[in-house]
């Protein structure tokens, strides 16, 4: 028989008491995409707690001067909400390109926080805009870190990502390259956030994922655009730039020479989308030359 129960707490006061009075391991599913239909395995014993009906914790705000955003949001509702996309649609665009219809209408932002693999699409975007976590500790106490310093465990639940002010650049664009067009699983993404006014960079985030064991800030890359004009030579640069940061990323790995390639056509396809260019635009063609 498994020792294994599951509970579906009603709002997160209960959960909050449960969490401080559990004397087992305690697990969590959300959508059940990653530990249902990918076949993750469930813990043998435990409490399991099913976050899908609490009430509150599917929740965009985005009317404050942070974007407050709920864990058990679903993908389909980033990739379809009006006032995300308005302010910071690199994450709508991440989210509309996650799975397929199915998987989005269940997916959920914490648990591709929690899941964290190295091509989950919506956290190159959160770790460019330096989203925080609010975290409920196993005890039951409340705790607050930057997205790259999470560690999944158990009786760990995110409930909130905090996207700060200061981290949402008024220009933002997500792309990514997979093995086929839909329903594919990121080989190479990018995340580019960005200060753009009359045809020079000001402050710059960039952050890729699918390169290395975790998704990354790409400071080289950031620096070759900041506080530059939009022209062939800083666009030369900064190319060159992200091949020594897929060089540092993935030196010596089978996909090196594909992602050093890779690499520059995402990377200009992200400047052609932040200035509302063609990507046929002769700018981007004297940069390739
Ligand atoms: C066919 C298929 C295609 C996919 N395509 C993509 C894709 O293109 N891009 C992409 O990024 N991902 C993709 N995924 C992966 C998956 O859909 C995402 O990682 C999804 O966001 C996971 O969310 P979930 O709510 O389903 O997590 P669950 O499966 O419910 O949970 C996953 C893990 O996170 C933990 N967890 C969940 N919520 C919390 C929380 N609030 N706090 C702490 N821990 C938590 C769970 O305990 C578990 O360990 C795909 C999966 C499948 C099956």
């Amino acid at each position: 028989m498994s020792a294994l129960s599951v509970v579906a707490p009603p709002d997160l006061s209960t959960l909050r008491s449960l969490l401080a009075g559990a004397a087992t391991p305690v697990h969590f599913l959300a959508g059940g995409t990653d530990l249902l239909i990918a076949g993750c395995p469930l813990p043998d014993t435990g409490l399991l707690v099913d976050l899908s009906r609490m009430d509150g914790m599917a929740h965009i705000a985005t009317e404050g001067a942070d974007i407050r955003i709920r864990a058990a949001t679903t993908v389909v509702m980033l990739a379809d909400h009006c006032g995300l996309r308005a302010r910071f649609p690199a994450l709508s665009e991440a989210a509309a390109q996650c799975g397929s219809v199915q998987i989005r209408n269940r997916a959920t932002i914490g648990g591709n926080i929690a899941n964290a693999s190295p091509g989950a699409d919506l956290i190159p975007v959160l770790l460019a805009a330096g989203a925080r976590l609010s975290l409920l500790e196993p005890g039951g106490e409340w705790n607050e870190v930057a997205i790259l310093e999470f560690a999944p465990a158990p009786g760990r639940l995110i409930v909130e990502v905090i996207l700060p002010k200061a981290g949402i650049l008024p220009r933002s664009a997500f792309v990514k390259l997979g093995a086929r067009q839909d329903l594919t699983i990121s080989r190479l993404s990018l995340a580019l956030l960005a200060e753009l006014q009359d045809g020079r960079f000001g402050v710059v985030r960039l952050a890729a994922g699918a390169i290395g064991p975790k998704p990354r800030r790409l400071p080289h890359a950031e620096s070759a655009l900041e506080g530059r004009r939009l022209e062939p030579a800083t666009l030369r640069d900064f190319l060159s730039s992200l091949v020594v940061e897929v060089d540092n990323a993935i030196a010596g790995r089978a996909s090196q020479p594909y992602k050093r390639r890779a690499v520059a056509g995402l990377g200009l396809d992200l400047i052609a989308r932040i200035s509302s260019m063609s990507p046929r635009h002769e700018l981007f063609e004297e940069a390739l030359a």
